[in-house]
């Protein structure tokens, strides 16, 4: 049984106040969530703040981010995994296609970031996804495909076992322009089925795949009806914790 996640992702939103405010508002909205775990992504600059409200709770803190380097040194505005472990992370996001398309991130420096997660004990929530041009094209499965090919280069079905992956249609992401639950479980399926195929079926059915890209409360449940989708990574519906605890507590 995949227990599900749902993961909200604060980008660049919220300053240390308003975090915390926020998460403290959350708990006891989520408190009686069992059947799922819960994440918040806060900035950098909140993540201390908002693991430290979250401690002994059911809800985790995860980075949006995480420098690829596993050694401390010169490597100004970097963010190391060791660092983030420190402030109370659990998770750390890797590869949103917003640091691929504004800053560049290639598949080789999301394996890089990969490994470093790994390295430190975070779990890396490794974020794939086509944009629209491609899927128009006919070429969705093969741009995943090869985003997963490369970006999980050379990991073991052990390392496997200790990340997540994250399907975000470029297309879909704050548009309010959802994939409808059949788009969405194809590539869901095609994705646990290139696992298989790499990793061995035992590694890809335990792995956990979320769907991402304007998930919203009223459409939440028709998505997680569907075989393959393990829970959400919310951007905009998680600023609220209102909006964030609705889709936690999503009707099952
Ligand atoms: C995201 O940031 O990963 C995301 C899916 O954003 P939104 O829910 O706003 O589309």
């Amino acid at each position: 049984m995949r227990k599900p996640i749902i993961a909200g992702n604060w980008k660049m939103y919220k300053l240390v106040g308003d975090a915390v405010v926020t998460v403290m508002a959350l708990k006891p909205l989520v408190a009686n969530a069992n059947h799922c775990e819960v994440i918040v992504a806060p900035p950098f600059t909140a993540i201390k703040a908002v693991a430290d409200r979250l401690e002994g709770s059911n809800i985790k803190t995860s980075a949006q981010d995480l420098a690829p380097e596993t050694k401390q040194g010169a490597h100004t505005g970097e963010v190391s995994g060791d660092m983030l472990k420190d402030a109370g992370c659990t998770h750390a996001i890797v590869g949103h296609s917003e640091r691929r398309a504004i800053y560049g991130e290639s598949d080789a420096l999301v394996n890089r970031k990969i490994r470093a997660a790994l390295f430190f004990k975070l779990t890396p929530i490794v974020c794939v996804g086509e944009a629209l041009a491609e899927r128009d094209a006919g070429n969705a499965e093969q741009v995943v495909g090869t985003q997963l090919s490369r970006s999980l280069s050379e990991l073991t079905s052990d390392d496997l076992s200790r990340l997540v992956i994250a399907y975000e249609p470029v297309w879909a992401i704050g548009t309010g322009r959802t994939a409808t639950p059949t788009q969405a479980q194809e590539m869901h399926a095609f994705i646990r089925k290139w696992l298989a195929d790499k990793f061995g079926s035992a590694a890809a059915d335990d792995l956990r795949i979320l769907y991402g890209g304007s998930v919203k409360p009223e459409n939440i449940s028709d998505l997680m009806r569907e075989a393959d989708i393990d829970g959400a990574l919310v951007g905009g519906a998680s600023l609220e914790a209102e909006s964030f605890a609705r889709l936690v507590n999503y009707e099952r």
